[in-house]
């Protein structure tokens, strides 16, 4: 049965280049209420210092208002943290993983690349924050198995479930991955860090605006893999726009398509 999907903007950052959102999701499934991704968490906001290093609150400026946290948004929708049954995430980066700590018993789905770049890696690189994930964590562990989804390898969430899927998309991170999911409106594919800005995949690569093709080259795990799939995205984006929506994690304009609803081509 197609799932139900609300958007929600669980962090407003303010780069240099301009101000982004943290746009993640959460699912009515079939199994709980599951959050794609989480944005910055309350403990982000009341302790900023211990939890997010000087280079993240310098350069991304993130607002840090209590409101925004996903537990404050659900709250106010008359649900509680521990409906929270599962949380995907695209990756660990501190502006995607700060709201885990809010949702302790739900089941955190990851790709094994991501979970090992961050807890087997004896130099975990700088865009993580460990104190997000210092609490005890229920981690679900994915590996890619099972059908190509529109040639992209997946992995499954919900075991033989195939409406929410984990699409790797590595470059930005070690493990960084899509999430596709069949809603009542078709597929919506969350690209996550793939790609910053909606030229990246509506015009071409090399349209991305010039602020935005630097902060990515820095932040790159792997220019060449990013690239790689930045192209792969334009093509299928060109292949099946009607059938399928994108969104990335930080355009604003896609976050406010998404919650007027005035485009197709986004939600
Ligand atoms: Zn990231
Ligand atoms: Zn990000």
């Amino acid at each position: 049965m197609p799932l139900k999907i609300h958007h929600l903007n669980c962090a407003t950052l303010n780069p240099l280049i301009g101000q982004m959102v943290c746009h993640c999701l959460l699912i009515e499934s079939p199994e709980g209420l599951m959050l794609v991704d989480t944005g910055l968490g309350t403990k982000d906001i009341e302790y900023p210092k211990k939890r997010l290093d000087k280079t993240f609150r310098s350069f991304v400026k993130p607002k840090l208002e209590m409101q925004e946290t996903a537990l404050s948004q659900i709250q106010k929708m008359g649900y509680v943290a521990s409906d929270i049954k599962h949380i995907v995430l695209t990756h660990l980066h501190a502006d995607h993983a700060g709201g885990l700590s809010d949702f302790p018993k739900a089941k955190i789905h990851i790709l094994r690349y991501e979970y090992d770049n961050v807890y087997n890696n004896e130099n975990p690189l700088p865009g993580y924050s460990l104190q997000q994930f210092k609490h005890e964590t229920n981690w679900c562990i994915h590996d890619i198995y099972g059908e190509k989804w529109n040639g992209f390898n997946k992995s499954n969430i919900l075991d033989k479930n195939e409406e929410i899927l984990l699409v790797p998309l590595r470059g930005h991170t070690s493990g960084h991955c899509g999430v596709a999911i069949l809603t009542d409106k078709g597929w919506l594919f969350h690209c996550g860090d793939a790609y910053y800005h909606r030229d990246t995949i509506k015009k071409n690569p090399s349209e991305t605006p010039f602020g935005i093709r630097l902060i990515q080259y820095f932040i790159d795990f792997n220019s060449d893999d990013r690239r790689k799939n930045q192209n792969r995205l334009q093509q299928f984006y060109n292949a099946s726009k009607d059938q399928v929506r994108f969104i990335c994690s930080h355009d604003p304009i896609e976050f406010n398509a998404c919650i007027n609803g005035n485009n197709p081509n986004h939600c």
